[in-house]
């Protein structure tokens, strides 16, 4: 049987964490004279005066029934990139531990690494950018503690096959992290669901995509509840502030409307594909599950610069492990995109013509 706790640092199962005035007294009282929080009132009434919670209880329990899953096994992060941040504190030790990313892929885990001198061992995607699970199986050592997955991948846009990452998660006596920032736009299945059967999973999510929240910083961990009970342990204690915990509750409980924009960015991204499909300066356009589209142009910094003094700014991926001449483009609104396209019609056509 996995049992997280094996993995973990010695320090952090020992930690006694920081324990807030709003920890200590959670229930039916009147009169608040313990967290010295300014009782009367904050400027222009917004009532900001006290703290929030430091659990986001209202928020989880919204986030569980749209998940089927018990608030215990929820982590609210300040973004997703806390909830990486965190999971490499807890379960790697700096200088001995090391986590498996598979690139091409999301830059932070690296980051995250790095700034925790944890080292990184990369195994990469097929040239189909699928998971090759065989390969991360063999490189497997005891001091790797976490394996960085995400599906639909970014910047390729596809989801990983998800038998394999089962098949990974099986094998391994290790967190596997499985990234699904752009699971909102994805029609097959999360594996929040399968975290029962599979105790080292971990799935990330986000309010900063799909749900238009990326200015208040919502991350969400779901997993095992040891694992959140530790992320829970570790975090500063008001890690998520009040504006965003209300911003996020707001968003969940009007999940109709968000998901309406959702597939309305889809639609708006298979006519983008279809159009950019016809444009004789792009070679491919990669398949996406995501709110994106991974392109492969013949001369992608020629495009970058193009786009650029149209005043319209994508993301160069071309350096990035199989991505040559890639830019990453991100479905806009309507205008936006027929903006975009017009661009590189006109583009296409000079470049035809030369
Ligand atoms: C955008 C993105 C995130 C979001 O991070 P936040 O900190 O929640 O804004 C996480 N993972 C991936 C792969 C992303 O592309």
């Amino acid at each position: 049987m996995f049992d997280p706790k094996t993995l973990a640092r010695q320090n952090i199962l020992d930690l006694r964490p920081y324990s807030s005035a709003r920890d200590e007294f959670t229930g039916d009282a009147e009169v608040f004279l313990d967290a010295n929080e300014n009782a009367f009132g904050s400027p222009d009434e917004m009532a900001l005066n006290r703290y929030p919670d430091p659990l986001q209880r209202e928020l989880k329990q919204a986030l569980a029934e749209r998940h089927g899953i018990a608030p215990g096994s929820i982590f609210v992060g300040n973004g997703s990139d806390e909830a990486i941040d965190l999971l490499i504190r807890i379960f790697c030790t700096p200088g001995r531990d090391e986590i498996v990313i598979c690139p091409p892929t999301y830059g932070m885990y690296r980051v995250a690494a790095d700034v925790n001198d944890v080292k990184v061992r990369e195994i990469p995607l097929t040239a189909k950018f699928a998971l090759d699970v065989d390969l991360i199986l063999e490189s497997m050592r005891t001091a790797t503690k976490l394996i960085f997955l995400c599906s639909p991948n970014n910047p390729t846009g596809n989801a990983l096959d998800t038998d394999e990452i089962l098949r990974l998660a099986a094998s391994v006596n290790a967190l596997v992290v499985v990234d699904e920032a752009y699971g909102d736009f994805y029609e097959g299945k999360s594996l929040i669901g399968l975290i029962p059967q599979y105790p080292n999973l971990v799935i990330l999510r986000t309010l900063s995509k799909a749900f238009g929240l990326a200015a208040a910083r919502v991350g969400l961990a779901f997993a095992d509840p040891v694992i959140i009970s530790l992320l829970n342990k570790a975090k500063p204690p008001y890690n998520v502030s009040g504006l965003s915990q209300q911003a996020a509750i707001h968003a969940v409980r009007e999940i109709g409307s968000v998901m309406r924009t959702v597939a309305q960015i889809r639609t708006e991204r298979e006519r983008l594909r279809a159009e950019l499909t016809l444009l004789s300066v792009v070679e491919s356009v990669f398949p996406s599950d995501a709110n994106f589209l991974l392109v492969r142009f013949a001369d992608a910094k020629a495009v970058y610069g193009e786009l650029l003094t149209h005043k319209i700014v994508v993301r160069d991926r071309s350096r990035e492990h199989g991505c040559h001449n890639c830019l990453r483009i991100t479905v806009g609104t309507l205008d936006e995109n027929e903006r975009l396209l017009e661009a590189i019609r006109n583009y296409s056509r000079r470049t035809k013509a030369e």
